[in-house]
């Protein structure tokens, strides 16, 4: 089992059996409403048929519509797929927004397929699912491999069936119903949780040394945003290693590099490090943005931040976790301090559904509300029950899911 997907259930039932809610509501609230699996076969450009799997698992739906990403990876599984469904749930539950818990994915390899071959793969797999999901049952947006021009071609695709739909992806290019701020938006609700967090702890934001594992759409986003905040970013690093300087890095100048080069490697600002060197760098704060189960037990001693925000989904495994409890390091968790993705997609349905478009000005106050809101919930719950910011998370979606779905009748 992927290490993220083991977390995800061990938060889970820590904090459904904190709140006491009995064996089977335990068992209700994590069992999906509905896992799907179907062929998706296509004619490769050579002329030969390739047959690949794809699921959509439907989790909960008590709070609102499904939300949740299609991601294209060879090594997807049904059962990770379930898992990432539920952190929707929760994730969504904990910013407040209208929407439960979905994830979808087709298990491929997408370096191997030409474009034309992903739009035919993308295509199929709406006609297999498009009777399951649309925009009051279940809302696809981005995830791992895939973006807005695979949004663009499921959009058009269910749009087929059910008429002019934009309203059924998220996450779409702005020339085509997409939202304007939705490309910053993780990095930017990060942010937003890190003003609160550090507000909390006495610490400012001038002067603040952060560290960031991962330089892609999270990690960019958010190293730019601190440093314009007056942030100091010491250390960065992506997939083929890291760079970092104690002074702080010249964010500007790095952006410079990493468009020429497509990695923050060999940047002449800073001195080369590893992935594990950025992990254990000395700084304030350490944001992972890139993979999950990176802090595991075997590292989270060496931590050396005062804070640990995740940015990816699943960065910490348990043990980490408890490693960093006891030591006195605060974990503000993925499900609250990475929702401004979600978040972003929330108001692009929202302006599909309305047919308008808001400035980015718009989209960045309401963001900034909801955002601050679900930490201020999750900070209160967290002082007055006496556990993590995790666990205070995972309550405050628990009880919500959970009251909904009594509300309902189950
Ligand atoms: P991305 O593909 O844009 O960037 C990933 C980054 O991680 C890249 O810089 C890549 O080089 C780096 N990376 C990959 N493998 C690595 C490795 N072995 N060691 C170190 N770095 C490595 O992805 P993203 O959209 O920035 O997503 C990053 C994480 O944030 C994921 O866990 C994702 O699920 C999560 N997330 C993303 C969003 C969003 O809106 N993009 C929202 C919520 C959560």
């Amino acid at each position: 089992m992927p290490p993220a997907v083991e977390g995800i259930q061990h938060y889970f039932r820590k904090a459904a059996r904190i709140m006491d809610v009995g064996e089977r509501i335990e068992t209700l609230l994590a069992t999906p409403l509905r896992e799907v699996k179907v062929q998706v076969s296509i004619e490769l450009d050579t002329g030969e048929i390739r047959t690949f799997h794809g699921y959509r698992i439907q989790h909960d739906n008590s709070r609102g519509p499904m939300k949740g990403g299609l991601r294209y990876h060879p090594s997807i599984t049904q059962e990770e797929c379930v898992t990432l469904a539920s952190l929707m749930t929760w994730k969504t539950a904990v910013v407040n927004l209208p929407y439960g818990g979905a994830k979808g994915g087709i298990a491929v390899d997408p370096t191997q397929l030409s474009l034309k071959e992903m739009e035919r793969l993308t295509r199929k797999y709406m006609d297999q699912v498009q009777d399951l999901i649309g925009p009051t049952r279940d809302i696809a947006g981005p995830d791992v491999n895939t973006n807005p021009q695979v949004m663009a071609w499921l959009m058009d695709q269910y749009s087929r069936f059910h008429g002019h739909s934009p309203a059924v992806v998220t996450g779409k290019p702005p020339e085509l119903y997409g939202t304007r701020g939705r490309d910053a938006a993780a990095g930017r609700g990060l942010l937003y949780i890190t003003r609160e967090i550090l507000r909390d702890t006495g610490m400012p934001m001038r002067g603040t040394r952060f560290a960031l594992q991962g330089f892609g759409n999270v990690g960019s986003h958010t190293a730019q945003l601190l440093w314009q905040d007056g942030g100091v970013v010491v250390a960065v690093s992506d997939v083929y290693g890291g760079v970092h300087n104690p002074q702080g890095l010249d964010i500007p100048g790095l952006f410079e590099h990493v468009k020429r080069t497509g990695t923050v490697t060999g940047f002449s600002g800073g001195q080369a490090c590893s992935n594990e060197d950025v992990l254990a760098s000395d700084c304030d704060v350490l944001i992972p943005a890139a993979l999950g189960g990176v802090l595991n037990r075997n590292n989270a001693a060496q931590v050396r931040a005062r804070l640990v925000i995740e940015g990816a989904n699943g960065p910490t495994e348990p043990e980490a976790d408890e490693v960093l409890e006891k030591r006195g390091v605060l974990v503000v968790p993925d499900i609250l301090a990475n929702a401004g993705g979600v978040t972003v997609s929330y108001y692009e349905w929202v302006q599909n559904l309305q047919h308008l478009s808001w400035e980015e000005e718009r989209v960045n106050a309401e963001l900034e509300r909801t955002m601050k809101e679900a930490y201020d919930r999750v900070a209160q719950l967290a002082r007055s029950r006496k556990v993590t910011l995790r666990t205070a998370a995972y309550i405050l979606a628990i009880g919500r899911v959970g009251k909904a779905t009594v509300l309902r009748g189950i």
